[in-house]
């Protein structure tokens, strides 16, 4: 920009504050709502458009792809379901790697399998780009709030650069190591939190079967050793009974399932994994994947009365 004088005043650098945000479900429409309220430019794009519509009123571009989202953009960060929706986002055929300029840093923060990490830090490398793979502990509160726990597999120079993004959605950034360990440990603490939701519905569903005043006998354990900040949660909204989704079931299901994947790829059994994973997917076979993780306590219940 040219004014009097001839004094060349350039309009500000655009210092990486533009971001393509793909996937705007419980997760994704917090974090996003989080950046555009930091006064990042926020280009957003959802699978199903009705999810975006209400980040349009807080100032999004709301477009039609991808691909469309990464055009221009410094930084593009996905948060979709699992493998299968991260490749359709950024390598389908409106992806956005298409449309991602050379430099951009991509930031994977769906909780997914290291070995599609991997595979997908090759394709942003291959378009001149930097992969940063970044999934979050916390839930929906958290991620509305700016408080997520951020879990971070990047170079040193990648994680300077992801910083600013993540701040404004963050409690906690972890560097784990390089690309993958992010993934990795994500997988590793969802095996342990899966494990103990299905262990305590295994011990309420039993309780409730067998006749002792529930209240008194569940509070032992929420309330001992065993209570830890899941095993509390999962007493309130089993308890309730509450399954509106905060963390849907067959997502759990999703990464117990990727946990024991990956442990077998470096020789490791999660046996527990496997016996957890086989009472996600009976509560899924029983129609109640799409309600909270807590759902699982249900088929275990039969007709059993709650106290
Ligand atoms: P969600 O509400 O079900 O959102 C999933 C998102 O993925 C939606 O935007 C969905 O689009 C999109 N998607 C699914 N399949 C797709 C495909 N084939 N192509 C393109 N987009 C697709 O789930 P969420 O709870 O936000 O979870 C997002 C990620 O965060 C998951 O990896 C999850 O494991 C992880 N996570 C969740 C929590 C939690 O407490 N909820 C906590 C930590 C990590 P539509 O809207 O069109 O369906």
């Amino acid at each position: 920009m040219t004014r009097g004088g001839g004094v060349c005043l350039r309009a500000p650098m655009h210092t990486a504050k533009r971001v393509a945000f793909l996937g705007l479900g419980i997760m994704g429409g917090g974090m996003a709502g989080r950046l555009l309220g930091a006064g990042w430019a926020v280009t957003v794009w959802n699978r199903t458009r009705a999810k975006a519509e209400p980040l349009a009123a807080a100032g999004a571009r709301i477009v039609d792809t991808p691909r469309a989202a990464a055009q221009g953009a410094d930084v593009i960060v996905s948060m979709v379901a699992d493998d299968v929706a991260s490749r359709a986002v950024w390598l389908g055929p409106d992806g956005a790697l298409a449309g991602a300029a050379r430099g951009v840093l991509a930031v994977e923060c769906s909780t997914l399998t290291v070995a599609w990490v991997k595979e997908l830090a090759q394709a942003v490398a291959a378009v001149g780009g930097e992969l940063a793979d970044a999934p979050v502990t916390g839930s929906r509160g958290p991620a509305a709030a700016g408080e997520l726990n951020f879990l971070v597999g990047a170079s040193a120079e990648a994680l300077v650069r992801l910083e600013p993004v993540l701040k404004p959605m963050s409690r906690s950034i972890t560097h784990l190591g390089p690309v993958g360990s992010g993934a990795l440990v994500k997988l590793a603490n969802n095996f342990v939190s899966g494990v103990q939701v299905v262990a305590f519905a295994e011990a309420l569903a039993w309780l409730e079967r067998s006749g002792v005043a529930v209240g008194p006998a569940a509070r032992v354990i929420t309330e001992g050793a065993p209570g830890s900040p899941i095993v509390k949660l999962m007493h309130a909204r089993m308890s309730a009974p509450d399954y509106s989704p905060n963390f849907f079931l067959r997502l759990m299901a999703k990464d117990v399932g990727y946990a024991i994947e990956e442990s077998g790829r470096a020789g490791a059994t999660l046996v527990m994994a496997e016996a957890a994973l086989r009472r996600y997917r009976e509560a899924i076979a029983a129609g109640h994947g799409d309600r909270d993780m807590a759902a699982v306590v249900e088929p275990m219940r039969g007709k059993a009365a709650r106290a």
